[in-house]
């Protein structure tokens, strides 16, 4: 997977990128990473790359020009034309869903705004996606880049080492992930699950479960009604009651 950063910012990309499991996987050459300066394209004698906005308002925006001919650099040096993902509080909010959808991608193309963001011209022209890390403003692109190459890339095979721990994180079937403990069996007075040092493997399954429904229940009443909902419909085909107490 080919992931290509557009900032004015490159090495904040990069050196927040190149560290552990994602630093890992790059070296071991599951994942590439390229951050180009959009600045680097400024045709300005000195390398300006924002103005002010038509029509008054507060702050600069970045110019159209730079950002289109950085875009298609890098188009042309691959030939193709990736999905190029606008990072804006304005696009649609990022998922594990969505993470996984854009991790069978070949490659990618990241857009970090800065200032008040970028021309509507160009992002009409270059822009397949619009993508939001949430509901707040950030002061750049390049945060939200960052988090979702760090989500997709956990999906991208070869990068965790053990692919099972993808598989049971949280948000896998609308759920939060069962609590977890480590050595040593007691701390501070208060004790690991008897269950959990049982060795009964199915007894183990089913408390995780029972967990992970009543920890998702009390946190996250939206996930709860996607997963009553998803699985509603299995439960009454098996004849099963639903599993309100637990
Ligand atoms: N004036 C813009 C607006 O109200 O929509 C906000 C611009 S923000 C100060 C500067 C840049 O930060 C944006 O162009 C975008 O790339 C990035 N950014 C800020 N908040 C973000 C968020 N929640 N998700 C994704 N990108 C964000």
């Amino acid at each position: 997977m080919k992931f290509y950063v557009l900032t004015l910012f490159p090495e904040m990309v990069e050196q927040g990128l190149n560290t552990s499991i994602i630093g890992r996987a790059v070296q071991a050459g599951h994942l590439s990473l390229e951050a180009r300066n959009i600045r680097d394209y400024s045709k300005n004698k000195h390398n300006k790359v924002d103005d002010y906005p038509y029509g008054g308002g507060a702050g600069m925006l970045m110019q159209a020009q730079p950002v289109y001919d950085a875009w298609k650099a890098v188009t042309g040096e691959l030939g193709r034309k990736p999905r190029c993902i606008y990072l804006t509080p304005q696009g649609r909010v990022f998922s594990q869903k969505l993470a996984k959808e854009l991790a069978q991608e070949e490659e990618l193309i990241f857009l970090c705004g800065h200032y008040e963001g970028i021309d509507e011209r160009v992002l009409e022209e270059i822009v397949t996606d619009q993508v939001s890390i949430g509901d707040y403003v950030l002061t750049g692109g390049e945060l939200p880049a960052m988090v979702m190459i760090d989500a997709i890339s956990r999906m991208v095979p070869g990068v965790l080492s053990n692919e099972e721990s993808g598989s049971t994180e949280s948000f896998e079937n609308c759920l939060l992930e069962y609590p977890q403990y480590t050595r040593p069996e007691e701390w501070e007075g208060k004790r690991v699950p008897q269950v959990l040092l049982s060795g009964h493997h199915k007894r183990i399954e089913e408390w995780r479960r029972e967990q992970s429904i009543e920890r998702t229940r009390a946190r996250r009443p939206d996930l709860w009604e996607a997963y009553r909902q998803s699985t509603e419909g299995y439960l009454s085909e098996k004849n099963l009651a639903f599993p309100e107490k637990l």
